[in-house]
C-alpha cells in the first residue's frame, strides 16, 4: 500500500510538518540572482484544450471542454463553437485561440469573441520546404498584414514560430523584430520536436530578449524529457510565459506538464507560486483530465504520482519523522496531500514502526518496538507484506506483551 492522498483504512503514517511554515516560502537552494530571470514572475498559458487535443487519446466533446475549462486557470480551445461557448462562460481567465498565420483563420478567430489570437507558422527549413512552402520574406509579409488586422479589431495578438530551434537564427530574429515593431503583445518560441536542451533554450531566449521588447512565450515538447527543465531555463533567460497542459498531454508524448512545472517552480519561487496558484486543486484537475482521456496518472509523476510522498527506507523514515525537510523538497500539505511512511518491508526501521504503534494506540517501550521490528523484517524477507499483515504482527505482539504483564502482576 502506498498512497499520497487522504488516509485510507490503514492510514498513512504522517508525522510532523516541515520545520516551520516560513520555510515553505523561501527556497533552501542558493538563488541564482540575475536581473533578466523571470522565475518569480512567470505566467502560464494553459493549453490542455489546444495542445492536449492533439494527444492520441483525446476526444473532448463540448461538455468535457467546459468541465476542463472551468477547472483550468486558462484554456485555448480550437474549435469555433466550443470557443464561443467558453468565451461566454465569463471565466477569470483570458481566452486565446491558436490559428495558422493567414487572414482567413484570423478572421474566424476574432469572430469567436476571444481575448487573444495566437498566430503560428513554421519557420524551420524543414517546414518551409515540406509543410507550407513559404519563404521567410513571404512569411514576414503575411504576418505583418494579419497582425495589423487583428490589432484593428481590438484583440490581443501573439506571433509564434514553429520548430524555432531548427530555424535559421538570423531569419528568426529578423522576423521577431519585425512583428515586435508591428506591435504584437507577445512572440512565441516553440521546441516543436522536443530536441532542445536547457542550454540551447537559454541562449536563444537570452538573445531574443535583447531583440524584442514584448513578452516571450515558450512551448516545449517532451520527446527527450527536457520540457520542464527547458521551461525553467527559458524563464531564467527572460521568457515571460510557459505553455503547459494538464499531465503534459499533447502531440506525441506531449509538452511541459502543468503539475511538474508547479513542482519545479514552487521550489524555485515558493512565495510567488503559493500565493498565485490554487495548488490544492491540482490533484482533482489531473484526475479529471486523466479520466477524460482514459489514462492513469503516471506512478512517477511529481506531486501526484502514487508514491511521490512515500518514504520506505528505515534511515529515511527516521529522519522524515524528526523533520520532513530532510528527505522532502516539497511539503505535500501545500498541495493538500499527505506523506506516507511505508513500514511493510525488510528495509523498514524501528522509528517508523514506533510511529505506526503510536498511531494504532499500542504502547510499547523502545526495546519492545525494536524486537517487533525485527519480527516484521524477518517476515518481509519471506514474503511481501501488506499494511494489514504488519498491523496484525504489531497487534499480536502487543497482546503477547499484555499477557506477560498480566502474568507478572
Ligand atoms: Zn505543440
Amino acid at each position: 500500500m502506498c498512497g499520497t492522498d487522504a488516509p485510507d483504512a490503514a492510514g498513512p503514517v504522517s508525522n510532523g510538518s516541515h520545520a516551520s511554515k516560513a520555510n515553505t516560502a523561501s527556497s533552501p537552494y542558493q538563488n541564482v540572482n540575475d536581473f533578466i530571470s523571470n522565475v518569480a514572475r512567470f505566467k502560464i498559458i494553459e493549453s490542455t484544450l489546444r495542445e492536449g487535443e492533439q494527444f492520441a487519446n483525446a476526444f473532448f466533446d463540448t461538455e468535457t471542454k467546459i468541465k476542463i475549462a472551468k477547472a483550468l486557470p486558462v484554456s485555448s480551445p480550437q474549435s469555433y463553437e466550443d470557443c464561443k461557448t467558453i468565451c461566454g462562460l465569463g471565466l477569470k481567465a483570458k481566452i486565446l485561440t491558436h490559428v495558422r498565420c493567414n487572414m482567413e483563420d484570423a478572421k474566424k478567430a476574432v469572430e469567436c469573441g476571444v481575448d487573444g489570437v495566437d498566430l503560428v507558422i513554421g519557420t524551420s527549413s524543414f517546414l518551409q520546404k515540406y509543410s507550407h512552402g513559404k519563404t521567410i520574406a513571404i512569411i514576414k509579409e503575411t504576418a505583418l498584414e494579419v497582425i495589423q488586422y487583428v490589432k484593428s479589431q481590438g484583440v490581443e495578438v501573439r506571433f509564434s514560430s514553429e520548430d524555432s530551434f531548427r530555424s535559421d537564427l538570423v531569419d528568426l530574429l529578423s522576423l521577431y523584430k519585425a512583428v515586435d515593431q508591428a506591435g504584437v503583445n507577445r512572440v512565441g518560441v516553440a521546441d516543436t520536436v522536443g530536441g532542445a536542451t536547457p542550454r540551447m533554450v537559454y541562449d536563444l531566449i537570452r538573445t531574443l530578449r535583447g531583440v524584442v521588447s514584448c513578452d516571450i512565450e515558450t512551448h516545449f515538447h517532451d520527446d527527450t524529457g527536457c520540457a520542464v527543465a527547458n521551461a525553467h531555463s527559458a524563464l531564467e533567460a527572460g521568457a515571460t510565459h510557459i505553455d503547459t497542459s494538464v499531465l503534459g498531454i499533447g502531440e506525441r508524448n506531449g509538452i511541459t506538464p502543468l503539475g511538474a512545472l508547479m513542482a519545479r517552480m514552487v521550489v524555485t519561487a515558493p512565495d510567488y507560486v503559493i500565493n498565485k496558484y490554487n495548488l490544492k486543486a491540482l490533484k482533482d484537475l489531473e484526475e479529471l483530465v486523466a479520466s477524460s482521456v482514459q489514462i492513469n496518472i503516471p506512478f512517477n509523476n511529481p506531486i501526484t504520482g502514487f508514491c511521490a510522498f512515500t518514504h520506505k527506507a528505515g534511515i529515511h523514515a527516521k529522519a522524515i519523522l524528526a523533520n520532513p525537510s530532510t528527505y522532502e523538497i516539497i511539503d505535500p500539505a501545500i498541495f493538500g496531500l499527505t506523506r506516507y511512511i511505508s513500514i511493510n518491508s525488510r528495509i523498514t526501521g524501528w522509528n517508523a514502526i514506533r510511529a505506526r504503534c503510536e498511531q494504532l494506540g499500542l504502547k510499547m517501550t523502545d526495546d519492545e518496538v525494536k524486537e517487533v521490528t525485527a519480527k516484521i523484517k524477518k517476515m518481509a524477507d519471506i514474503r511481501p507484506l501488506a499494511i494489514d499483515d504488519t498491523d496484525s504482527i504489531l497487534h499480536s505482539y502487543h497482546i503477547e506483551l499484555q499477557k506477560k504483564q498480566a502474568q507478572q502482576v
